[in-house]
């Protein structure tokens, strides 16, 4: 029942409990309205008569529960409707987490900690925004964790968060994301260094609990923890360790029963452990993608999203106003360690780096470490374990007059002198 062109774009009749799926071409934007009864995207209710506008590459569901008509103009790779949606089973999955929302409330226990986890292009975020959503549209204040570290939906590529969600994301941007706490990992693979990735999982996890106890609504909300889609050794290790570190109740395995089996087999009794069919909309990346995806992420840091530009700024920075740091040494075999020195002391280390030519275009977190805290051997923790209030990247470096020039989304001065490396390259093309 679709297909109808009227003037202002095609038009697309819904029957409940359906959705109307479309990929904007490279290059492209598309517009979708929507014309008469209810609709929402990726569980974000559409206003009627608002034209939303969606970028080049983006791959976007309708879902209506009760039917709908809208209308899409604009070039469109693909664009049709599906009866064969997984929502009913997702919207089961909300009403369950609801639930213990209602009990930890009346018996002053905390809400569900939720981890959901499969293998990469499941729809892992889009199932964590959906019931995200759908907390939050309740009046819940559920906390979104995100480990993701290719595809951070929170910040830059390489960083570890958390978010409270206070209302249900745009439609067009996502959730807004005011004042997350973020943590530098600085690549995009949790394989480069899972040492540090299972600390900050901890760190994460430490956080939030503090919060819950003094937040009831944070407490009552739970969490929503998005994980990696590497699911196999130290990957699948990981996993188990987030459970553990978040004291999770819940683990909803998207699509994989191989996985699924594995963690009730490995996860304690009480963890309820849940398989999901992926949604058949959701569409396989390329690697190609997922570096434009992250590079776009990168940008929008800077410039801003369509309608809300920032300005980013660009000034010179001398050497000796700041310590630069890379986290974890190269590994060596462990028959060449110093004694006493294990392997996990060589990932968690912090080693300084000098400046030199091969910085340039490399993003860089800014600490929030206290400038006078002093740098021992011993005294790394306190830099790992504090959050990042921003990010530069290095723009040119020049060793002869010892300084570098970077981007920044504020002027100068840098609000604080602590820098780390990120394995991950931005080139500024405006
Ligand atoms: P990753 O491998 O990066 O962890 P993921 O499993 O989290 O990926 P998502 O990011 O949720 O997967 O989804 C992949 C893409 O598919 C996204 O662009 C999303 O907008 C799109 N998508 C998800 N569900 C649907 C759907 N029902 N119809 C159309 N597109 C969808």
């Amino acid at each position: 029942s679709s297909g109808s062109a009227g003037t202002s774009g095609t038009r697309f009749d819904l029957e409940r409990e359906t959705e109307l799926r479309f990929e904007v071409e490279a290059g492209e934007r598309v517009q979708l309205e929507l014309l008469s009864g209810l609709a929402e995207v990726f569980g974000s209710e559409l206003n009627r008569n608002k034209k939303y506008t969606f970028g080049p590459g983006s791959k976007i569901a309708v879902f209506t529960w009760q039917g709908c008509s809208v209308s899409l103009s604009g070039t469109t790779e693909v664009a049709y409707i599906s009866k064969d949606t997984p929502m009913l089973l997702y919207l089961n999955t909300h009403v369950a987490l609801e639930q213990m929302r209602r009990q930890a409330e009346k018996d002053n226990e905390r809400g569900p900690r939720v981890m959901v986890v499969g293998p990469t292009d499941v729809g892992k975020s889009t199932v964590c925004r959906v019931l995200l959503n759908y907390a939050v549209r309740l009046g819940r204040r559920p906390t979104l964790v995100e480990l993701d570290v290719g595809q951070s939906s929170v910040s830059v590529p390489g960083t570890m968060s958390a978010l409270c969600i206070e209302r249900p994301a745009d439609v067009e941007e996502g959730f807004s994301v005011q004042a997350p706490l973020v943590f530098h990992f600085g690549s995009t693979t949790p394989g480069t260094n899972i040492k540090l990735y299972n600390k900050l999982t901890s760190s994460l996890a430490e956080v939030f609990s503090q919060r819950c106890e003094v937040n009831r609504k944070a407490s009552v909300g739970g969490c929503i923890i998005n994980t990696c889609g590497w699911v196999k050794g130290s990957g699948y290790q990981a996993l188990v360790h987030c459970a553990s570190a978040f004291q999770v109740d819940v683990v909803i395995v998207l699509d994989q029963e191989r996985l699924y089996n594995e963690l009730k087999r490995d996860l304690p009794h009480f963890v309820r452990v849940v398989l999901l069919p992926k949604s058949g909309g959701v569409v396989e990346r390329s690697k190609d993608c997922r570096r434009e995806t992250r590079d776009e992420k990168i940008r929008e840091y800077f410039y801003g999203f369509r309608a809300t530009s920032f300005y980013p700024h660009a000034f010179d920075v001398r050497f000796s106003e700041v310590r630069i740091y890379k986290i974890g040494a190269p590994s060596i075999p462990d028959s060449c360690l110093p004694l006493g020195m294990s392997q996990d002391d060589t990932q968690l280390k912090l080693v300084p780096v000098s400046p030199g030519r091969d910085l340039t275009h490399h993003v860089l977190s800014v600490s929030s470490v206290d400038d006078d805290a002093e740098v021992g051997a011993g005294q790394s923790r306190g830099i790992l374990e504090s959050p990042v209030c921003g990010f530069i990247v290095v723009t040119a470096v020049d060793t002869q007059a010892q300084v570098m020039t970077v981007l920044s989304p504020a002027p100068r001065p840098l609000p604080r002198h602590t820098l780390l490396i990120m394995d991950i390259r931005f080139i500024d093309l405006k």
